[in-house]
């Protein structure tokens, strides 16, 4: 055991830690007014946000600095690795601010979309798109709010303004966001205001930025150099939300860090009845290459409003599951809805149900290590130590990991045993709460691997993960001094 160890121990109340959060698939919440506060995030991880999402499309840089001193204060006191997820926005058009928050279109309405800003009403909607008259014609659908409001084009005038009859009506808010499925909007991968909010977020260390609206793998590249320019440990959630992404899927993927499968817009820029099936084959695709895939949008949307989800919205999450997603996420339900908190204690009773029941855990024959991959021998090492963790019906997996490769791995094989990962990277201990299944901790020693072994050991058992008679498996490197890929499997009785 290393003479540090008590370092390790003590750290939080063992119950608190092991009681909550059971469930594997991670919950990722969007955090906005209606959960803003530190006792309202609290509540949240309470309930079981593994991830809070900021989404840089509302909301100004102050809020989120005062929200991530929150998460993090609640990060010091509470062994739960809340991770944070910064979203920003991309090149979408929005209607500015609606007076009263409310506009209610009827079909047949016209209204006038300008580039001037301006408290929208029926005579004007502001439009955050200089160049929106330029890109239009006549005839062309525009849809709002995720395709809950449709208009069409009726006129473009000479000074910029653009007239439009509503088609589908309902309740226009502030900031929704405008889709042209049939216009191309000639704006770049990140718009200056993504830039001034990336900054913000290099500044900020977030864990994760999500890039929205992706349409090639260069997109990625771009954000990667930006980045490693600033020497930023912040990995990249590509949301996949245009079908020219779908065409460049492999590189994109594994250009990413994790993928966001973003259904809202994915819905309005392809035909709705197109999702299903690119949500499996997307999260086919991320496990197969150990990328954590996150499945967003509408999951439990009636919560917003009422007490109880949909029958539709139950099986929804329950089907994201058992298709094997990393994340199920919220977004206006907690972000703007009426109980954030019920509605992450409803998601976890349904993961849990189908964790419990139905999970197809142990997929390591899936994903079979390839010869000519570069990685070979350490994945063959992750792949074999879950196949004995299975075979020896171990109470815990046990994962070593700098880059947060090993970690990846173990967790997409989904393996049944909880996987538990020890890393001196501060920064991915929080980062590996997106990924299915994962227990990130903090370990900071080099010396033997047996006492290293020891330590996790004795980390996990006083925590109460653990306990005297359980079998676990390690993996880990050797020579430690050395800095290799996996290179071990260790099986221990523990005391
Ligand atoms: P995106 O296209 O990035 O998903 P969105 O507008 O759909 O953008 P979501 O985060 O998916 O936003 O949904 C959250 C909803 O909650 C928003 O539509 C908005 O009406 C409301 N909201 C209000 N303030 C905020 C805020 N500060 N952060 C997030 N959402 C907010
Ligand atoms: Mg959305
Ligand atoms: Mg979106």
């Amino acid at each position: 055991m290393s003479k540090n160890i008590d370092r390790y121990l003590n750290k939080h109340t063992s119950q608190a830690f092991t009681s909550r959060h059971t469930h594997r698939t991670k919950i990722v919440a969007t955090v906005g007014p209606a959960c803003d506060t530190y006792d309202k995030l609290l509540e949240l991880v309470y309930a079981g946000v593994n991830v809070f999402r900021l989404n840089f499309s509302h909301g100004s840089h102050e809020d989120k600095a005062k929200i991530i001193e929150h998460i993090r204060a609640i990060n010091e006191i509470e062994p739960y690795n809340v991770s944070i997820l910064a979203d920003l926005q991309g090149p979408k058009l929005r209607v500015g601010e609606i007076e009263n928050n409310a506009l209610d279109l009827q079909i047949g309405d016209i209204l006038t979309f300008s580039n001037e800003k301006c408290v929208g009403t029926k005579e004007k909607i502001y439009v955050s798109y200089p160049n929106l008259a330029g890109d239009v014609r006549v005839g062309n659908i525009i849809m709002i709010d995720d395709g809950k409001i449709e208009v069409r084009v009726v006129d473009i005038l000479k000074n910029g303004d653009v007239k439009v009859q509503v088609t589908l009506g309902g309740i226009l808010s502030s900031k929704k966001g405008l889709n042209l499925p049939d216009t191309k909007i000639s704006l770049p991968a990140l718009t200056e205001k993504d830039l001034i909010d990336l900054e913000f977020i290099i500044e900020q260390k977030c864990d994760w930025v999500a890039l929205s609206f992706v349409r090639s793998v260069k997109d990625i590249v771009i954000l990667r150099s930006k980045l490693a320019e600033r020497k930023s440990k912040t990995k990249i959630i590509a949301k996949i939300e245009k079908p020219e992404a779908l065409t460049n899927i492999r590189d994109i993927i594994i250009e990413s860090d994790g993928i966001m499968v973003a259904r809202g817009d994915l819905g309005v820029e392809l035909a709705v009845e197109k999702i299903p099936l690119i949500q499996k084959e997307l999260i086919r695709k991320c496990i197969h290459r150990g990328k954590p895939v996150i499945v967003a949008t509408q999951m439990m949307e009636s919560m917003i409003e009422r007490v109880k989800p949909n029958r539709s919205e139950i099986t929804d999450v329950a089907n994201a599951v058992l298709e094997g997603a990393d994340a199920v996420m919220l977004s206006g339900e907690t972000a703007a809805g009426n109980h954030p908190a019920l509605v992450v204690q409803t998601m976890v009773k349904i993961i849990k149900e189908i964790e419990e029941k139905e999970y197809r855990y142990n997929r390591e024959d899936d994903l079979k290590p390839q010869t000519h991959s570069p990685s070979f021998l350490s994945d063959a090492i992750c792949y074999n130590a879950c196949k004995l963790s299975a075979d020896v019906d171990s109470k815990g997996l046990i994962g070593m990991t700098q880059s947060g490769y090993t970690a990846f791995v173990l967790s997409s094989y989904r393996p049944k045993a909880p996987l538990f990962i020890f890393t001196k990277e501060q920064t991915l201990v929080n980062q590996l709460s997106l990924s299915w299944g994962v227990k990130a901790f903090h370990y900071n020693e080099e010396i033997s691997v047996d006492d290293m072994v020891t330590d996790q050991i004795t980390i996990l058992k006083e925590r109460g993960f653990l306990h005297s008679g359980d079998v676990v498996v390690n993996t880990g490197s050797t020579p430690v001094h050395l800095h290799l890929p996996t290179n071990m499997i260790k099986l221990t009785k523990v005391e």
